[in-house]
Order: structure tokens, then sequence, then C-alpha cells
């Protein structure tokens, strides 16, 4: 582990943390209006595991989908909860498919208790990361989503100023005015996906002219509590056909709803 990311370790959140995340969220900072004419979906992968790059991208691009892959630097080569993470040629071949690179911070902090200082040189330093794997010095992040889904009043401040939109780990369909410092998910994980639970999100961001994010981790037959199988993210694909919801990165329909807005 790098120093940089050991400076960075910390507990998880605590139930007083927890409560004051869901206050915080319940007062949007950067409100957007959504005036979709029809439904949206975006397939979002955290970390990101090795299996996500290859994998899961390979199941999208089939379906001529494209996805948003939320980048850790400090994971490049390396493990993260014993899952084996990306190689700098999966970036390199996901950014050549078209897939939204996004920002998952560098050192995978939680972001609770952070000064602006240390947050913005984590972003910078993830920022330097991807020019250099990518080979492009003009990259630029426009998508971000919270390491562990926590944030305080400052972190989520800074972020919004930084990035198009956050996404959090909160469970909903954006629809109406939604808060683009704090985008609602829907989460692929194993530990609590059914295919009810995948119809009935389908069937609501159908009724609202929402937008679903979905996110999950790594995408394998052995996959992780956090993650997917190949036939989960399948399913969902193909739900999301059936439904003739059209499919875009986060960037690209961020884009779009504020063009609308
Ligand atoms: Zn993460």
């Amino acid at each position: 582990m790098d120093d940089f990311v050991k400076m960075h370790e910390r507990a998880p959140a605590n139930i007083l943390a927890r409560i004051e995340m869901q206050l915080l969220a319940r007062i949007p900072i950067k409100p957007v209006q959504i005036n979709l004419d029809k439904p949206i979906a975006s397939f979002s992968f955290d970390d990101i595991p090795k299996t996500a790059a290859t994998n899961g991208a390979k199941l999208l691009e089939k379906n001529g989908f494209i996805g948003t892959f939320y980048v850790t630097g400090s994971h490049a080569n390396g493990e993260f909860d014993g899952v084996k993470q990306y190689e700098p040629e999966d970036l390199r071949n996901l950014y050549k498919n078209n897939h939204e690179i996004a920002c998952h911070t560098y050192a995978h902090p939680r972001l609770r208790g952070r000064n602006e200082m240390e947050i913005l040189l984590d972003l910078d330093k993830n920022l330097e990361t991807m020019r250099q794997i990518l080979d492009d010095e003009t990259f630029e992040f426009a998508s971000h989503a919270f390491p562990y889904g926590e944030f305080d009043k400052v972190s989520r401040k800074v972020l919004s100023e930084r990035f198009v939109s956050s996404r959090g780990v909160l469970r909903a369909i954006n629809h109406g005015t939604v808060d683009f410092a704090n985008l609602r998910t829907t989460p692929l994980e194993r530990q609590r996906f059914t295919p009810e639970y995948l119809q009935t999100n389908i069937e609501k961001a159908i009724k609202n002219n929402g937008w679903i994010i979905f996110f999950t981790h790594d995408i394998a037959q052995n996959c992780t509590p956090y993650g997917s199988t190949p036939e989960m993210l399948e399913m969902a694909i193909e739900a999301i056909k059936k439904a003739g919801i059209e499919v875009l990165s986060v960037k690209d329909v961020a884009n779009k709803i504020v063009k609308k807005a």
C-alpha cells in the first residue's frame, strides 16, 4: 500500500455519522430539475475490479452500451478487499471503447472529516494518475462517486464544485429535483439483488421518466457480496433493452439533463 493511501485509512461511519449523512442528503446543494421525456439508464462500476473492466465492459459492449467506471488511481495493478483490481491496460481499453472514466478518488479514503486541501490533493493525484495511464494530457473527469458512499458537509461541497455530478449509495431513481452533488443509485450487488427489486426499479424509472443509475463492483461467477454475477448484469441489461430504455454514461446523461433544464 502506498503512503498516500495509508495516511487516509479511517474507521467506517458510525451510527451518528450515518444519521448526519441521511440528514444532509435531504437538503440538495446542487439541485437540478430532471425534465426527460423518457426514462434513461446508466451502468456504473466502482474502484474498479479487473473483472468489471473485462467481463462487465464486454457484456455492455455486446449490447452496444457503454458504462461509467469510477476509478481509484491507487488501485492500479493492486488488490482491494481481496479483489484483483484493474491493470493500466484495462483502463486504456475502456477509454478506447468510449466508456466513461470517472473519479472515485486516488486513495479511496472515507471523506468525512477531511479538509478541502486534503481532498483536492487526492483529486489532483487521481487526475494526474489517469492522464499518465491513458497517455492523454488533456483528459478530465466529469463524474465522481463517493468511496463507501461516505461524505460530510465539506467533502460534498468540494466535490460538487469540482465535478458535474457525484454519485452516492443512497437507493432511489433520480427524478424530479435531484441533487447532482449526491445522485441516487440502484445497486446490482449480489448481497441485495433480486429480480423483483430490479423490475420494481425499472418500472419506477419508466413511470417517472427517471434516471436509473446501476452500480456494482466485480463481475464474476464467484463475485463478492458487492459485485454481480455475469447473469445478474445480463438480466439488468436485458430488462433495460426490453423496456426500450436508452443507456448512456453518467456524464452524457448529466449533460443531457443540464441542457434540458
Ligand atoms: Zn469504492
